[in-house]
């Protein structure tokens, strides 16, 4: 937001406009143009000074500057944007569960959990095949293998995929396999990688950075927007902060503060959060209560024996419970989780 001062603003209006701000814990940047002078707020804080700016002795006008993601933003695009995998949409009515394995192990561990969750109400099937882990000495996915394995157990369940791409030059291959390409935390402001997924027709899962302020992730979104690929789903999962009960801080308020300047879908993935199974189901419950479009959760069938991720992994059964307590949040905000169908139960 820029405030315009009158061509003639006495020394003494110009300073009260500035202490004003300073006042409310503003930051501003005064910049003389001629014989203008124009005060730039920095800061979400500067659109509730709007109004009371305006009054102010030697104050000409306010003007609203444009978010630097034009393409994203919901200023020229207000009605939210419906991202769609097969016949599942998201940022539309259903909140969609995006449930799996943090990593795709072998066929038996993703038959089951595959199974096991298409048959309690997830829409999509998650897992890794390509891991960007911490330490290199860390299982670092099975590669083209994994997404085989994905490929199958969709056929077998119906589950559209949803798995990560570390790299520009494995696009195309995990394009191949997956519907939907997820780019990790690790990743989001890997903007040659942005603009290659950006270029291809696959929606996009990206992931909030780590470190990562909300208007980065916006700008990251913008990349692959402005690449060519409208279809992108944002995913709040967790920032690094002091705390350390957590294994992230899970941004709750991101969910409507997104969805307040985006067109696009929002998510939230409270396994990367949580870093503790026994704590899922309380941040999964809490975003469908925000808001949020849908939810990324990690699951195993015996994740005791998990190569990676084990900790915050829920149980099939865990799962389950998980599904009925958000169906309950879910119709109380006129929000919806899907109900398995009986062939699907059995399965
Ligand atoms: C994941 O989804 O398994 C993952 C690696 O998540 P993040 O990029 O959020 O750490
Ligand atoms: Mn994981």
């Amino acid at each position: 937001m820029i405030v315009v001062l009158e061509p003639d603003c006495s020394l003494k209006n110009k300073a009260g406009v500035v202490r004003f701000i300073e006042s409310h814990g503003g930051r501003l940047l005064v910049s003389e143009i001629g014989n203008e002078t124009q005060i730039g707020l920095i800061g979400n804080e500067a659109q509730a000074l709007a109004e009371e700016l305006e009054g102010m002795p030697g104050v000409a006008q306010i003007q609203a500057v444009a978010p630097p993601y034009p393409q994203v933003s919901r200023d020229h695009h207000p009605e939210p944007t419906e991202v769609r995998i097969g016949d599942v949409r998201i940022g539309g009515h259903e909140v969609v569960v995006m449930a799996g394995p943090c990593a795709v192990e072998n066929e038996a561990q993703l038959e089951s959990v595959g199974h096991a969750v298409a048959a309690a109400g997830a829409r999509m099937l998650r897992g890794g095949a390509f891991k960007p882990r911490s330490s290199p000495y860390s299982f670092q996915g099975l590669g083209e293998e994994g997404l085989v394995l994905l490929a199958a157990v969709r056929e077998q369940t119906g589950l559209p995929v949803v798995t990560e791409v570390v790299a520009p030059e494995d696009v195309d291959l995990v394009g191949r396999y997956a519907d939907m390409l997820q780019i990790g935390a690790r990743n989001m402001q890997n903007f040659r990688l942005l603009s290659e997924v950006g270029a291809q027709a696959r929606p996009v899962l990206l992931k909030r950075g780590i470190s990562s302020s909300i208007e980065e992730l916006l700008l990251a979104a913008e990349y692959v927007v402005a690449a060519g690929n409208p279809q992108v789903v944002l995913c709040e999962r967790g920032i690094r902060t002091f705390e350390t009960t957590t294994r992230n801080t899970l941004d709750i308020g991101s969910v409507p503060v997104l969805k307040g300047r985006t067109h696009l879908p929002v998510i939230v993935d409270p396994s990367h959060a949580a870093g503790d199974r026994e704590l899922v189901p309380h941040l999964a419950r809490a975003a469908v209560a925000a808001g949020a479009d849908g939810i990324l959760v990690e699951v195993h069938n015996d994740p005791e024996v998990a190569l990676s991720d084990g900790a915050q992994s829920l149980t099939l059964d865990g799962f389950s419970a998980m599904m009925d307590e958000l169906r309950r949040v879910a119709t109380s905000v006129d929000r919806h989780v899907a109900v398995p169908s009986a062939s699907q139960t059995k399965a």
